[in-house]
């Protein structure tokens, strides 16, 4: 792959600002080449740091993206910084622009049912371009018919919000039934029907999205007490 990359954790990370990562993409699908993509946030990299098996997925794909602060953060600790966050969530939507404008085949996996009815209608309507040749909502009990669907439509571009860890065990598992870009979405589909708000602006810019998170959905506490514990363990790896 072209890009550098940089190790937090025993976990890849790539050097790539979003418009380096994107202008990438964008070869991958005029070459169609199959594309596994893992955007990992300090929850993702501790999550792999105690289950091998998952951590040897993830290293299977072929880009893992700093999406959070956290990894920005640690990469710097270790004198080896990162250009930018690149999220999940912004990764995309700047692929739905590009296949609203390429007329690219794209299938969605993922959220609630009611939410993957809300999405469905907001790319009908904001990216009228796009081929939507598929969709299903992420609680399924048996994927048989969404991997008929996915391999006789052929979709260029196909995003899975089933969360970590599920979503990149599916991935992994089913890759070969496309040629195509997959990649891993967690929540974005709840941010994208507006059902889940992205946190304000200026929360954003003072990288405190977590804090709105956690203002929104107090029960995300526990959670979120990965981001302190990632950056103990990285201070600690830089000590040893
Ligand atoms: N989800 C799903 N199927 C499942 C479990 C979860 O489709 O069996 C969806 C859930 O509805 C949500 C997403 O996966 O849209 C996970 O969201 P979360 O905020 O936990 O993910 P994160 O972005 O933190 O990885």
């Amino acid at each position: 792959m072209s890009f550098s990359t940089v190790t937090v954790m025993d976990v890849p990370f790539i050097k790539a600002t979003n418009q380096e990562f994107l202008t990438q993409l964008q070869t991958d699908i005029d070459q169609k080449k199959r594309r596994f993509i893992v955007t990992a946030n300090p929850e993702i990299v501790l999550y792999a740091k105690d289950h091998p098996e998952y951590k040897a997925i993830i290293k299977a794909a072929d880009y893992i993206t700093p999406d959070g602060i956290g990894i920005i953060k640690a990469a710097q600790t270790i004198h080896q910084p990162l250009p930018e966050r690149v999220t999940g969530y912004d990764t995309m939507v700047a692929l739905l622009e590009k296949a609203n404008t390429q007329h690219l085949r794209v299938y969605l996996l993922g959220a609630k049912p009611e939410v993957m009815a809300a999405v469905v209608t907001k790319v009908q309507q904001q990216y009228p371009g796009i081929d939507l040749v598929g969709y299903h909502d992420g609680y399924f009990k048996e994927d048989t018919q969404i991997l008929a669907d996915i391999h006789d439509k052929q979709p260029q571009l196909i995003f899975v919000g089933l969360g970590y860890p599920k979503q990149e065990n599916w991935i992994k598992q089913n890759l070969t039934q496309a040629q195509a870009i997959w990649m891993g979405v967690g929540g974005s589909f709840d941010v994208l029907s507006g059902m889940t708000k992205r946190a304000p602006k200026v929360f954003q810019d003072a990288h405190l999205e977590w804090f709105y998170r956690l203002l929104k959905e107090p029960t995300r506490f526990k959670r979120m007490l990965a981001i302190p514990k990632f950056m103990w363990l990285m201070r600690k790896e830089k000590r040893a």
